[in-house]
């Protein structure tokens, strides 16, 4: 079991009063708050060691070479990854999913073709694949989901089809939670030959991630929600497809040699690494994936999963409280409404309890209109979170409710 109490006091952010109450932070599926760990190596880093990655050859530079290409490697582990060069380092999901959109796209994708998303996408994983269906005439196909949050997998089968290019799916729903059957899903879009994208953004803090076991084709996630800093992300693709892929941007570091006439490309993971990386987060947040790895990541699902039950059995006894995404493979994200109340109004009066949730349409505005809502109040909890912070909750719940009668 996990030792919550210690674990809250590697946290900072997490003691501080609010409105003179304790912080209840229930807002980590937009970010994770950051360990001292993953804080003082950002400051150690820059008062002892700064200097640019991969240019000079002096002390310091090669130091922060060492420790940046470590880290690449600690990704590697983390994900299960077989190759170092298979881990590029981005600014985070969204720009993984430029980054494959534009390359893989360049190469791949031609008039008519398909790319397949499903209902429950981030934006993040929607508008990439619709500006390059712009760019290219090609189409976007969407698998739609059912009342309880999960994908239509009767649909999939018939989507997946000879014009289908890419899948690019999320592994979890940021805004309700679901966990996607992705394994079997990438097996059958294999059968058809189609690659697979997974947006890890969610996926990434609540369990372990093995994009061997998958075998999905990319992965994708940021730094982040995942206990580290920001402004630091991963796109993973399997070495064959990055290899086929052109350069997404150009510059410095990511090629070989440069002439007026010609420019050669740098070795992967480089070619996609332009200009100067953003090496003091990327070593950060190999401190955060450590940090991770030292808890444990199954004990974090036992832990987070028994903070879910827990949640849902609470909401399910307030009147007028409704789920929005039910299956029963999700994480420890509750998307809720309370019948009669805005949920802008229940973000606003949680806020002055010290609760900190989310509310809105979660960049999820399709997912929200296929339930007919304009947006939800989300919960997403992990394991620094306790059960006394979701009785504080619930009590605020019942609060509003007597407000608003
Ligand atoms: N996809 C999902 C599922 C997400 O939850 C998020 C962040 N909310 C993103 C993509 C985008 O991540 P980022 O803003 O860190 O690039």
């Amino acid at each position: 079991m996990l030792d919550v109490q210690l674990i809250r006091k590697n946290f900072p952010v997490l003691g501080q009063m609010v409105y003179k109450k304790p912080l209840v932070y229930f807002d980590n599926g937009a970010t994770t708050q950051k360990p001292k760990q993953v804080i003082e190596t950002l400051t150690n880093l820059y008062a002892e060691q700064n200097s640019s990655v991969h240019r000079a050859v002096h002390y310091l530079s090669s130091q922060i070479t060492e420790r940046y290409e470590a880290a690449r490697m600690v990704v590697k582990d983390f994900i299960h990854a077989e190759k170092m060069q298979e881990v590029i380092f981005t600014a985070g999901t969204t720009a993984s999913i430029n980054l494959l959109a534009f390359s893989f796209g360049e190469a791949f994708i031609n008039p008519d073709d398909e790319i397949l998303i499903s209902e429950m996408e981030h934006h993040s994983n929607i508008v990439p694949w619709q500006l390059l269906a712009k760019r290219k005439g090609a189409k976007l196909k969407v698998i739609p989901i059912n009342e309880m949050g999960e994908l239509r997998m009767d649909k999939l089968e018939k989507l997946l089809n000879g014009k289908t290019k890419l899948l690019a799916l999320t592994h979890v729903s940021n805004a309700i939670g679901t966990i996607n059957p992705v394994k079997e899903i990438i097996q059958k879009a294999h059968a058809k030959n189609i690659p697979v994208l997974l947006d890890g953004a969610q996926a990434i803090q609540h369990g372990n991630v093995d994009v061997h076991d998958l075998d999905c084709d990319f992965y994708a996630f940021s730094g982040h929600k995942v206990y580290g800093p920001n402004g630091i992300g991963v796109l993973y693709g399997k070495e064959k497809w990055l290899e086929k892929m052109p350069p997404y941007q150009g510059g410095g570091d990511m090629i070989s040699s440069v002439s007026f006439e010609n420019t050669t490309f740098a070795d992967l993971p480089l070619k996609f690494e332009a200009g100067t990386a953003n090496y003091p987060a990327a070593i950060a947040l190999a401190e955060g994936l450590n940090y991770v790895s030292s808890i444990g990541r199954s004990d974090i699902a036992v832990y987070e999963k028994k903070l879910l039950t827990y949640a849902t059995e609470k909401f399910e006894r307030i009147d007028g409280l409704k789920i929005y995404g039910n299956s029963p493979d999700k994480i420890s994200t509750i998307s809720f409404l309370l019948e009669g109340i805005h949920p802008q109004d229940i973000g606003l009066v949680l806020d002055k309890l010290g609760i900190a949730v989310r509310s809105g349409n979660h960049c999820a505005q399709p997912l929200m209109k296929s339930f007919g809502i304009e947006g939800t109040v989300r919960a997403s909890l992990c394991f620094y979170n306790t059960e006394e912070e979701i009785d504080l909750l619930c009590e605020g719940l019942e609060k509003i409710k007597q407000m608003f009668a």
